[in-house]
């Protein structure tokens, strides 16, 4: 078992347990939302080597790593096809397959017959998603770990990286056009439907079924990714104080509603609202705090 120090958001510390040869990440209860973008691109790292060890299924006696109660198993059927997950009776998290937990980010999709010829003509092979395993053109599921054969969504896992789009002048995320439009974001060349893994005309790639060739392609954003989980880029802050300011007259209105539907129910009308006061014009020392705490955090992502 191998324990990955990662980083969650706000610099928060989260520890990751990866069993290489079972293909499988233990998450406790939340850790798997809070990664960051760098800590995502790592963790995929470490998934794409653990790909280079034969699998092994998971032994029997598989225990919760927090408590060593034993784990119970849990069927998800979903569109993807059938996932497992391990969890531990008292709740401390679970185990997930690779495949899995790149599924519940959105990052693969199921391949289509087309695109199991397409992979063939391109790359001459089709990879396990979850343990790297080459698989048959006909099969239905992995031979070593049953996992559904799936496509790898470049241009999905660079936006999964980086949803604040701090790196959206790289050209990876130009890829993710290809997906609705049919059309190369790179080029701008028609793309026919089904073929949508590589572009014809520029050769951007699309779709992979190796995670090894998936992390190659956004690897570069590493750095990017790195310098902003340390301080945010200038335009990513713009953004995020735009949004905050939209949404202070819906936040109005919605303590209005709800102080309305309450002197409704009650039949007479209720004190002054301590949290309206909040976004009046009246002076509350609280709310002259919180503009002074705004103020400090612009200022310290701005400078
Ligand atoms: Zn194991
Ligand atoms: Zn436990
Ligand atoms: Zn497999
Ligand atoms: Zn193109």
């Amino acid at each position: 078992m191998q324990v990955l120090a990662l980083r969650g958001h706000y610099g928060q510390a989260v520890e990751v347990d990866l069993c290489a040869p079972c293909h499988l990440v233990w998450f406790d209860v939340i850790e798997s939302a809070r990664l960051n973008g760098p800590a995502i691109l790592e963790l995929i790292g470490h998934m794409a080597q653990a790909q280079s060890l034969a699998h092994q299924p998971l032994r029997q006696q598989a225990a919760c790593p927090r408590c060593r109660s034993g784990l119970k198993t849990v069927h998800n059927r979903s569109r993807w096809g059938r996932s497992l997950q391990l969890e531990c009776p008292k709740r401390h998290g679970a185990y997930q397959s690779f495949a899995e937990f790149l599924f519940e980010k959105g990052l693969v999709r199921p391949l289509s017959s087309a695109d199991r010829a397409a992979l063939i003509r391109r790359d001459g092979h089709i990879d396990c998603v979850n343990c790297g395993a080459p698989i048959a053109g006909g099969d239905a599921q992995c031979g070593h770990c049953r996992s559904v054969p799936s496509l790898l969504d470049v241009a999905r896992l660079a936006r999964a990286l980086d949803p604040e789009g701090a790196t959206e002048d790289h050209p990876v995320h130009a890829t993710a056009t290809h997906r609705g439009a049919l059309q190369c974001g790179a080029c701008g060349a028609a793309l026919a439907p089904g073929q949508a893994m590589q572009c014809a005309q520029c050769g951007a790639t699309l779709a992979v079924s190796r995670l090894a060739d998936a992390h190659r392609q956004v690897a570069v954003l590493g750095p990017q990714l790195q310098a902003h989980a340390e301080k945010p880029a200038p335009h990513t802050v713009a953004r995020r104080m735009a949004a905050l300011s939209a949404d202070l007259p819906r936040q109005r209105e919605w303590i209005l509603r709800m102080r309305a539907d309450t002197a409704g129910r009650h039949g007479g009308d209720e004190d002054d609202d301590e949290l309206l006061s909040w976004f009046t014009r009246r002076t509350n020392p609280l709310r002259a705090v919180f503009i002074a705490l705004l103020l400090w955090w612009a200022w310290w992502m701005w400078s």
